[in-house]
């Protein structure tokens, strides 16, 4: 009767609305609004819905949610009871429910709303939104799904989680126990799969859907008392909402807002060094400091720990740009949203990190190759030194570190017994700088020697070039310059070690450059991902194509996206920030500030860029472990985190994230005189 009455876009020929006027058979012109059938349906048993489906409603709130981005309204502006916004508002309806218990439930729900949440809520993100997504008001599909939604009358501008509330209470319900909980975190995920939800969020996520879920009793019992509702229509989700809200009573309130993150466990009571020790037994190293520190959160080069208290890091050199740094936050989960694979598939990021690092090095260390730690590196290294060389002997300092691997541990006396028989390793003295012992390079020759008389040839000396576990020694260039002359006239390789000094720690990208040297092998790791785990070798083509002759190379995990994605905002950072130039500027700070500290127990201040050492000695020079420890105790007392190392581990190591500027030396400096002084 209407057709052709209204308003209709020409060629529109299935409009999804139409609006106009139309003359009924009697003559009178009436307004009239058709709307397409969509198909569908209604009302369905939420309990009937499988997981998949539950995820994919999730999904279409968030999808909706994203459709309104943008819009506005004056009208939308408005107090509407249903709106968890003002759930507290129910508060007033609440003498209208029948059952006692229910009434001081629902209480309860609405007072911890308004005390907790509502303060809160001026912080989360707000934009209109549909606010009553349930199975009444959208249809779906024959497999559950959300297909179409069909009644926008509830729309407001108020925050996500409320518009996340309504649809879990709509979903959830006739589910009991955990199995409420967990559907409830199906339906999260397949919001979250849109619209990632951020850490305030999901904090109140569950209390506003509890929220809705008091109000809508308190609101339905009103409506029913003043005769707006018949009973019967609203008994259903009544019960299924109180019986929600008793189901969340029995968990603890701060258990409950973690629900959203995943299944309830048992808190255990135990203190959690205990539970380390038992975890772990005693192979792990120990705990640092007598007072273990027990981080929280940590920004730039400022850890908190679980009671709240700021402490200096003047330690950790992982968290390179600095803990959390936000670029390198948003790239990893940027990444991991998207795709997470390995090798074997085209990925630029993992290409483009790899053109990035050999622009860095010398031209001839063209080549990259992932792994995932320092360790495995340094093992790749060593492989393509012995194939490449046919030698099987290998140099390192006497009191190096280079990893965990068979090989390695061998390459790190550090964590070996001093007798222990290192194989076909040999170790030489590197200069004592404090003390003026072993500055030249006989002692490199007569290990050099050793190796020769077991009959093993030299396939590779590796250093790490800041000395972080020889004592953090600064080496000069021209005593590096001869042993590289050496290492390659008896036919082995040089592998610079740059897990602890490359990316920055020494104002320069890597600490090779100092010595003006061209390594043959560069081995990555620790600080290249900010503590996201990755690393790489770099090393001439020729070494890699030697190596792939004999074998391939996979490692699952070895730059992959989300890896690479990181090592990418690593690199980008130190760019941006200029960290090289601000570390440089940093380190001369901190050894001037440090210099200017009149105790004898200081022997020596050393180092570059923001690998320092302060070597702790007692009368006569001699190195003083016992007062190293413990003047590391007072530093961590006082708020401020270093560590001790080197052979008679006298030496405190200030290794800061590059986070550190000359901004934060007095407090290091003062710290530090006040730990002497106590
Ligand atoms: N090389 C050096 C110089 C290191 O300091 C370390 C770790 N402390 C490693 C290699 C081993 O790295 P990872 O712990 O990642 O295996």
């Amino acid at each position: 009767a209407i057709a052709g009455a209204g308003e209709v876009a020409p060629g529109d020929d299935k409009p999804s609305a139409f609006r106009g006027n139309a003359a009924a058979p009697d003559g009178v012109s009436h307004l009239v609004r058709a709307y397409a059938v969509l198909d569908g349906t209604s009302g369905i048993d939420p309990t009937d819905l499988e997981d998949r489906a539950l995820g994919a409603w999730g999904a279409m709130v968030a999808r909706v949610g994203r459709a309104l981005r943008g819009f506005a309204h004056p009208r939308a502006l408005r107090v509407l009871p249903w709106d968890v916004q003002f759930a507290h508002h129910a508060r007033d309806l609440v003498h209208h429910i029948d059952d006692a218990d229910t009434a001081v439930l629902v209480t309860r729900t609405l007072d911890r709303w308004a005390d907790h949440v509502v303060p809160r809520l001026p912080a989360l993100r707000a934009q209109v939104i549909h606010g009553d997504l349930t199975v009444d008001n959208a249809l779906a599909d024959t497999s559950g799904r959300p297909c179409g939604v069909v009644d926008f009358g509830d729309m407001s501008h108020s925050t996500l989680v409320a518009d996340i509330a309504s649809t879990l209470c709509s979903l959830t319900a006739g589910r009991d126990g955990d199995e409420l909980f967990r559907a409830a975190r199906l339906v999260l995920d397949g919001y979250r799969a849109v619209t990632p939800l951020d850490d305030d969020e999901l904090d109140v996520v569950v209390d506003a859907w509890m929220a809705r879920n008091a109000a809508a009793v308190a609101i339905s019992s009103w409506r029913v008392a003043e005769g707006l509702e018949d009973p019967g229509y609203t008994a259903g989700f009544r019960a299924s909402a109180a019986a929600q809200l008793r189901v969340a009573a029995d968990v603890d309130p701060v258990d409950l807002a973690a629900l959203a993150h995943g299944p309830r466990r048992r808190r255990s009571s135990r203190p959690l060094a205990a539970r380390r020790d038992d975890a772990f037994g005693t192979a792990i190293e120990p705990l640092s400091y007598r007072t273990p520190v027990r981080p929280v959160t940590a920004e730039g080069c400022w850890i908190v720990d679980a009671d709240g208290r700021r402490l200096l890091d003047m330690y950790n050199n992982v968290p390179c740009v600095g803990h959390g740094h936000p670029r390198v936050v948003e790239a990893i989960h940027r990444q991991a949203r998207r795709l997470n694979v390995n090798m074997r598939y085209l990925h630029e990021t993992s290409i483009e990190l790899a053109e990035r690092l050999v622009a860095t090095c010398p031209s001839s260390l063209d080549t990259v190759l992932y792994v995932n730690s320092g360790t495995e590196a340094n093992d790749l290294a060593w492989r393509l030194a012995t194939m490449a060389t046919g030698n099987r002997g290998g140099l390192c300092t006497s009191f190096a570190y280079h990893g965990i691997s068979p090989t390695m541990a061998l390459f790190s006396p550090e964590t070996l017994r001093p007798d222990a028989d290192l194989d076909f390793v040999a170790t030489w003295d590197p200069p004592d700088t404090c003390r003026g012992l072993h500055t030249g390079t006989e002692g490199f020759a007569e290990a050099l020697e050793s190796l020769d008389e077991r009959g093993l040839g030299l396939a590779a000396t590796i250093l790490d070039g800041v000395l972080q576990s020889d004592g953090v020694h600064v080496l000069d260039p021209a005593y590096v310059q001869e042993l590289v002359a050496r290492t390659h006239a008896a036919g082995g390789l040089w592998i610079a070690d740059e897990v602890q000094g490359g990316h920055g720690r020494t104002g320069a990208m890597w600490s090779f450059e100092r010595f003006g040297i061209e390594p043959d092998i560069v081995t990555l790791g620790k600080p290249m991902g900010n503590g996201h785990p990755v690393a790489a070798v770099i090393c001439r083509r020729e070494l890699a194509e030697r190596f792939a002759a004999d074998t391939v190379f996979f490692s699952t995990f070895g730059g992959n996206p989300v890896s690479a994605a990181a090592a990418v905002a690593v690199l980008d950072v130190l760019d941006d920030e200029q960290v090289l130039a601000r570390t440089a500027t940093a380190g001369h700070a901190l050894r001037a500030g440090l210099a200017t500290i009149d105790d004898p127990r200081i022997g020596h201040v050393r180092g570059v860029g923001l690998a320092n050492g302060v070597e702790i000695v007692a009368d006569g020079g001699a190195p003083d472990r016992a007062e190293a420890s413990r003047i590391k105790e007072a530093l961590r007392d006082l708020g401020v985190l270093v560590g001790t190392t080197g052979p008679h581990a006298n030496v405190l190591k200030i290794r800061p994230p590059l986070a550190f500027t000359a901004a934060e030396v007095p407090i290091v400096v003062d710290a530090l005189a006040a730990a002497l002084a106590r």
